[in-house]
């Protein structure tokens, strides 16, 4: 693939935001591991991944909807978008998209990256601007509404520049390790705790 070509699935943002060594290592390296919150994000998702349109009073429901931004690099399907009767938005209505998780304990930032940039996306396909989404948390059933607001869209394209600087690099960055790596699926993967710059790398060489 030429380096032009690189698209950055909106999964990537949410990995990055959290951390960016899980990121280079599902993203770059292939990897990946199932732990308790990655499988029931994946029963979660198992139900809202059917495509499909619903009309119900005042708005649109598209579900699983194909997602693409040419100008930003970017590629996904979108869990949900509302499409509201808006006078403002004559044509297309006014999307609304809704990004589903299980559940988020204290930094819906990660999520609201991967949603501001579904967003970006629906602005490009259909020439309107996309004022504000949802997260939806399965387990609890409430929904957060977001603001697609200037400093969320600067942080969000930031993101970006940054992941496809990765991948064009090649180079996975180095373990943060803390606390949330108790939260990672990856864990076993990245050995955060090994002593020294590149240590991982040359343990996982020294196996091969
Ligand atoms: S174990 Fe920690 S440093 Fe390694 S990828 Fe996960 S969060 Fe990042």
């Amino acid at each position: 693939m030429e380096d032009d070509d690189l698209l950055v699935p909106l999964s990537a943002l949410e990995h990055w935001s959290f951390c960016r060594r899980q990121c280079g290592l599902i993203h770059l390296e292939g990897m990946w591991a199932e732990n308790v919150r990655t499988v029931e994000g994946k029963q979660l998702h198992e139900k809202v991944d059917l495509p499909g349109l619903e009309q119900r009073p005042g708005v649109r429901l598209a579900r699983a909807l194909a997602l693409k931004s040419e100008r930003h690099g970017l590629i996904w399907k979108a869990d949900l978008v509302a499409f509201y009767d808006d006078p403002a938005y004559p044509v297309t209505g006014r999307p609304f998209p809704v990004e589903y998780k299980r559940s988020i304990k204290n930094n819906f930032r990660h999520a609201e990256l991967q949603l501001c940039a579904q967003a970006l996306c629906l602005e490009e396909m259909l020439g309107v601007r996309v004022p504000a989404g949802a997260l939806y948390f399965g387990a609890s059933r409430r929904r957060r509404e977001v603001a697609i607001d200037e400093l969320l869209r600067l942080e969000t394209l930031e993101a970006v520049r940054e992941i496809l600087s990765m991948l064009k690099e090649g180079r996975t960055p180095p373990p943060e390790p803390g606390p949330k790596c108790e939260q990672c699926s990856l864990k076993d993967l990245c050995m955060p705790d090994l002593p020294g710059p590149g240590a991982q790398d040359a343990y996982l060489r020294g196996l091969r």
